[in-house]
C-alpha cells in the first residue's frame, strides 16, 4: 500500500470529530452508512469523478462485503468462499475516502449524529445509508424461543459463511438432519445448495402459513415447489415456534427432529432505526421519496433494503439495491453542490434467478418462469461479471 493509501483509509477507533485545517476551514462531511450494492456504486463514481466541498466517510464493519447472489453456491460447494468476495479497500482506495471499519449502532437524526459500536460517534451534515436488512435475532427468538442458541442464521452473512464448512464438515461423516425454516426464495435456494452439498442428509423446507414461494406467481411457484421435490426435499406448510437441542417444535405441535436448523426467514429493519427520529414504514425502514430522500430528513438518503419508496413499495431484492446505485451517486454529488436531484425509476419488474444448487436454475420474469440448465449458465455468467466488477485483491 502506498503512502496515499495509508492516508485514505482509517482502520483506527479515534478522531471521529472532523477536523480543521490550518486556516481553519472545517470540512462538512458525508457519511456512507453500510458497504451494500448502491455504495459500492457510489465508490466507484467517486473514484472517476471526486467530490469537492465534502469529506466522505465510508462505514463498513468487514474489509469485505459477501455477494449474496454467489452465497447459495458457496453452500453447494459449487464456489470458493474467495469467489463470492468483493473486497472494499481497493473500492475505498480508488476513492479516496476515510472508511471507519465500525458497526452503527444508534443513530440520531436530529443532531445528526452517528453512534458505533465502540461508543464513538460520528457528526454528519449528509447521511446515505445502505445497509442492508437484519436477521433481528430479539424479534426471532420471541417468536421462536430458543433460536438464538439452537439455530443458524443466514445473516450476517459473514458469520453464517464461517459457520457453514464446519456443518459441512460434519454432514459429510454423518447424514444431518437439516430444517431450513423460510421458503421465500433465498430458503428455497439454500435447501436446494445443501442437497448438493450434502446428498445423503434429510433436508426439510417450513414455509409458514403459505406454500413456499408463495411471493412469485403460480407458474414460477409450481416450478419451485417441482424442483424441491425432485430433489427429495421435504415440504412443510407449518411455522416453527420454538427450537431445542435436536428439533423445531412447529405451531401444529408437531416435532421436527433436527440437527441443524437454519434460518432463512424474511430480512427486518435494524433495530437501531428505531429511535433514529427518521420517518419509517410500517415495517421499520426508512421511508424515502423519489429521489431516495428520507421524507423526514433532507439530508439523509437511504438505498437498498434498509429503505422503502413510500408511493412504490418495492419487493426487496438486490437487483433493486443494485439499480439504485447510479441515482445515488448523482443524487450525494448533487445535493453537495445544491444542484438538482434526480428521480430514481426503479424497474417494474426485474428477471429473478434462482440456482437449483446442481448446475440448474429456475429464471422467472413476471409471470414467466424457466428452468434449464441454461438458466444456470446465465446466472453464472450475470453473478460472476457483478463479482467482478469489484473484485479487485487488496493492494
Ligand atoms: C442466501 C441469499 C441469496 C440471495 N440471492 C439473491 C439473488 O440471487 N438476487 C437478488 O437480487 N437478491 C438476492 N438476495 C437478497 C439480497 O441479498 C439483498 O436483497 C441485498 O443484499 C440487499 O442489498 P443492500 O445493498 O440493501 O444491502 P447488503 O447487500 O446487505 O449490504 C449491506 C452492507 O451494510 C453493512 N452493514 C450492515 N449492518 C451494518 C451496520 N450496523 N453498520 C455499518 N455497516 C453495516 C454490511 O456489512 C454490508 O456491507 C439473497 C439473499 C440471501 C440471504
Amino acid at each position: 500500500m502506498n503512502a496515499d493509501s495509508d492516508r485514505a483509509i482509517d482502520h483506527s477507533h479515534t478522531e471521529p470529530v472532523p477536523q480543521e485545517d490550518s486556516r481553519g476551514y472545517q470540512p462538512r462531511q458525508m457519511v456512507l452508512l453500510g458497504a451494500g450494492h448502491a455504495h459500492l456504486h457510489v465508490l466507484q463514481q467517486l473514484a472517476a469523478s471526486p467530490l469537492v466541498g465534502a469529506r466522505i466517510n465510508l462505514v463498513a464493519p468487514q474489509p469485505r462485503q459477501l455477494y449474496s447472489g454467489l452465497l447459495p453456491g458457496f453452500v453447494a460447494g459449487r464456489y470458493a468462499l474467495e469467489e463470492c468476495v468483493l473486497h472494499l479497500e481497493p473500492l475505498v482506495r480508488r476513492a479516496g475516502i476515510r472508511w471507519l471499519t465500525r458497526s452503527v449502532r444508534g443513530l440520531d437524526a436530529a443532531t445528526q449524529t452517528v453512534l458505533f459500536d465502540d461508543g464513538s460517534t460520528l457528526h454528519y451534515d449528509w447521511l446515505s445509508v445502505n445497509t442492508g436488512p437484519v436477521q433481528n435475532r430479539s424479534r426471532i427468538e420471541e417468536t421462536m424461543p430458543g433460536a438464538r442458541e439452537h439455530a443458524l442464521f443466514v445473516r450476517p452473512m459473514e458469520t453464517f459463511a464461517a459457520l457453514w464448512p464446519k456443518v459441512a464438515e460434519m454432514g459429510a461423516n454423518k447424514a444431518l438432519r437439516i430444517g431450513v425454516i423460510g421458503a421465500g426464495a433465498a430458503g428455497i435456494e439454500l435447501a436446494m445448495a445443501v442437497r448438493q452439498r450434502l446428498p445423503n442428509s434429510a433436508i426439510t423446507l417450513l414455509s409458514g402459513d403459505a406454500p413456499a414461494g408463495a411471493a412469485y406467481p403460480p407458474k414460477a411457484q409450481n416450478l419451485m415447489q417441482a424442483a424441491l421435490k425432485a430433489r427429495r426435499i421435504t415440504l412443510i406448510q407449518d411455522s416453527a415456534v420454538g427450537v431445542k437441542s435436536g428439533e423445531v417444535i412447529l405451531q401444529s405441535g408437531a416435532r421436527l427432529a433436527c440437527d441443524v436448523p437454519l434460518i432463512a426467514i424474511g430480512a427486518q429493519a435494524p433495530p437501531w432505526l428505531e429511535a433514529s427520529g427518521l420517518a419509517l414504514d410500517p415495517q421499520g425502514f426508512i421511508a424515502v421519496d423519489a429521489n431516495q430522500r428520507s421524507t423526514s430528513h433532507a439530508n439523509v438518503f437511504a438505498a437498498g433494503d434498509v429503505s422503502t419508496r413510500q408511493d412504490r413499495p418495492l419487493a426487496r431484492s438486490g437487483v433493486y439495491a443494485v439499480r439504485a446505485g447510479p441515482a445515488l451517486a448523482h443524487n450525494l454529488a448533487a445535493v453537495v453542490a445544491g444542484q438538482n436531484l434526480k428521480v430514481h425509476q426503479p424497474p417494474a419488474r426485474s428477471l429473478n434467478l434462482l440456482s437449483c444448487g446442481d448446475g440448474r436454475a429456475i429464471a422467472i420474469y413476471g409471470k414467466l418462469a424457466a428452468q434449464g440448465r441454461w438458466v444456470w449458465w446465465l446466472k453464472d455468467y450475470i453473478d460472476r461479471k457483478f463479482a467482478g466488477r469489484y473484485s479487485d485483491q487488496p493492494g
